[in-house]
């Protein structure tokens, strides 16, 4: 169903999507219909994640066919994305909080064999309830679940089966096709309490019935929901300054966080060559899914093939180990990488750790931003109801809509 992994099936996801982003959108997004029918919504996270097809080219092919009142709900959807990753951005301590967390738990899953048995029964969709199984089972099936049902599975894990959130988190992140350190890992904090401070996600069996038309009816859910509790996050810190582009022959680096380095405003840089390579592994200390694995490679070879073809240079796979990268740049004979910004996750990091073998190399790492996330990261300092007053004039300043398009609601 999520295949094949190129930008060319993601564009022809979107064009078929387009027509349905608007009012039809809103009235039944909510609707999780299962896996065979999914025309509700775009199904596009997996390309949209790894940058196959970016959230501006999204934006601008639904708002030039609906306009911003009638595309309202799916545009703040797409934002929903780029506010989690400006906010992580700002606090990437708590990307380490969790990756701490999540080592010790996994550590005291070798201590505690009765929670290792319900973590297992849990992500093997063997714990009874209705529903809660099912999106187990179709998560490691398919790589993907639509938002409710992530929303439901989340709740139930913390607040009915009592399990550590880290874990759930985990258990997305390694099988999620668009499986993302901002959007995952805030999401369960949201759902757990953690991020809203005081305010959980409740799944309740009425619901979970109306809106996956009747296939599920769970019982013995939680009726409460008390909120975890952990030290408040830091205060935002500032989004980090990218580089420049400079008129230097450079090695174009590609990572699973931006696949289309053929839009990226390289200005006056001359690309002699273009390294692809992923840290997906490195998602969690265990492994990712096949599936997972699966499709970052082939979006990587789709990646290489397109930009070999746009910029007339050779493509090559590399690691991001620090020593490959210092290497590669020295058999190509380039003093400069250029990539596009690695927000906070595996990939940022495996990038922070190339960089000072990279420098004693002579080799510098150019780090370029896409101008969405240039002006819109800033404003995600504090909700998503306070971001979203600037969506208006974010889509207006990035020529996607006219500078006083009605909104409904953002104004
Ligand atoms: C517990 C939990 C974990 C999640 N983990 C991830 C994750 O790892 N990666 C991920 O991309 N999304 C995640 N989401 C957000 C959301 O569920 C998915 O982006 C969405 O379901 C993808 O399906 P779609 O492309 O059909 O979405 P559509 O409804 O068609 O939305 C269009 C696009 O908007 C973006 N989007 C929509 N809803 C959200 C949202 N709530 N938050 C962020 N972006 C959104 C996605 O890029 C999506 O492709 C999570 C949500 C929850 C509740």
């Amino acid at each position: 169903m999520f295949a094949p992994p190129t930008r060319a099936e993601g564009l022809a996801r979107l064009a078929r999507f387009v027509p349905r982003a608007g009012s039809a959108y809103a009235a039944s997004r909510n609707e999780d219909r299962g896996p065979r029918d999914r025309a509700n919504v775009s199904t596009l996270s997996p390309w949209v994640r790894h940058r196959l097809v970016s959230e501006r080219e999204v934006l601008a092919a639904v708002l030039a066919e609906h306009g911003l009142a009638e595309a309202e709900t799916f545009v703040q959807e797409v934002l929903w994305r780029t506010y989690w990753k400006g906010w992580l951005e700002q606090r990437p301590a708590i990307w380490e909080r969790y990756r701490t967390r999540l080592e010790a738990d996994l550590r005291a899953l070798d201590a505690d064999l009765s929670l290792r048995r319900r973590v297992e029964e849990a992500t093997a969709g063997r714990t009874g309830i209705s529903g809660f199984d099912d999106w187990a089972r179709e998560l490691v099936e398919t790589g993907y679940l639509h938002n409710h049902a992530r929303m439901w599975f989340s709740s139930i894990w913390i607040f009915t089966l009592r399990l550590p959130w880290v874990l759930g988190a985990d258990f997305f992140l390694r099988h999620l096709l668009d499986g993302d350190p901002a959007s995952n890992t805030l999401s369960w904090r949201w759902t757990a309490g953690l991020q809203t401070p005081g305010k959980t996600y409740l799944a309740r069996a009425d619901n979970i019935a109306r809106f996956t038309k009747g296939r599920f009816a769970p019982e013995g859910l939680s009726r409460n929901a008390e909120p975890l509790s952990e030290p408040p996050p830091p205060a935002p810190a500032g989004v980090p300054p990218a580089d420049r582009p400079r008129a230097v022959e450079a090695a174009l680096l590609v990572t699973e966080e931006d696949m289309t380095p053929e839009h990226w405003d390289i200005g006056p840089v001359r690309p002699k060559a273009v390294l692809v390579g992923h840290a997906t592994a490195a998602r969690s200390p265990l492994p990712p899914s096949g599936p997972v694995l699966a499709f970052v490679e082939g979006a990587a070879a789709d990646a290489a093939a397109r930009a070999a073809e746009h910029f007339g240079v050779p493509a090559h796979a590399v690691s991001l180990a620090p020593q490959a990268l210092g290497d590669a740049a020295r058999a190509l004979r380039v003093g400069t990488l250029v990539t596009g910004w690695a927000p906070v996750g595996p990939a940022a990091r495996a990038l922070a750790r190339a960089e000072a073998s990279l420098a004693d190399a002579g080799v510098a790492l150019l780090r370029l931003r896409r101008s969405l996330d240039e002006r819109a990261w800033p404003h995600a300092t504090r909700g998503f109801f306070a971001f979203r007053k600037a969506i208006p004039d974010l889509l207006a300043q990035e020529g996607l809509v006219p500078p006083d398009a009605p909104a409904r609601t953002a104004r």
